[in-house]
């Protein structure tokens, strides 16, 4: 069955999916931004789990229970900080969104939701970070049978005109 590529505007803890991704920091303790707002509404667990792990390095993705969310799992991946784009950021970024997906479906997740990582305190300029979204997010499906539909959860109607844009471009 072919996988759907879609965006929305959503806050992404709200959304009825089998996995959120976080945009965390690599001590995975929680920050701001999309973190915090996913750590305020899973509940404390959330972070009681987050501290078995150990961290987590730039580009690799690891998984806890979602809590209080309605999404089951929460996929946390750390996005590069952006300098200047010449010190691995896109190929970093990729890997966020690789790792996550391989980590869900590991999981037997069918549904996903990314928020626009590296895009909010971390600078991304956001159309490069989502022609890097939408580029890794479709070589990757083809080895994941199990993900059906994935989620480009903007936050702002601005970053959605991007996403639909770049999504009515790429090939299916
Ligand atoms: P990073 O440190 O990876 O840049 P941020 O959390 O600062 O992470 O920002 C990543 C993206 O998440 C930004 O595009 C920001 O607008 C968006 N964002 C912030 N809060 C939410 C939320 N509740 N739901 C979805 N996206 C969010």
């Amino acid at each position: 069955m072919p996988s759907i590529l879609r965006a929305m505007q959503a806050d992404i803890t709200t959304l009825q999916v089998d996995a959120i991704v976080n945009a965390a920091n690599s001590s995975l303790l929680g920050g701001g931004g999309v973190d915090g707002a996913i750590h305020r509404a899973a509940g404390p667990e959330l972070l009681d789990e987050c501290r078995t792990l150990g961290g987590c390095k730039t580009g690799e993705a690891k998984l806890t229970k979602g809590y209080r969310l309605p999404a089951k799992f929460i996929v946390h991946t750390v996005g590069p900080v952006w300098r200047d784009g010449k010190h691995g950021e896109p190929e970093l970024l990729a890997s966020c969104y690789r790792n996550s997906l391989r980590v869900a479906a590991g999981h037997g997740a069918h549904s996903i939701a990314f928020p626009c990582i590296s895009t909010g305190v971390y600078g991304y300029p956001f159309e490069l970070a989502a022609r890097v979204a939408v580029d890794a997010v479709n070589s990757s499906l083809p080895q994941l049978d199990s993900i059906r539909e994935v989620i480009f959860c903007c936050f702002s109607a601005g970053d959605l005109a991007v996403y639909r844009r770049l999504l009515d471009a790429a090939p299916a």
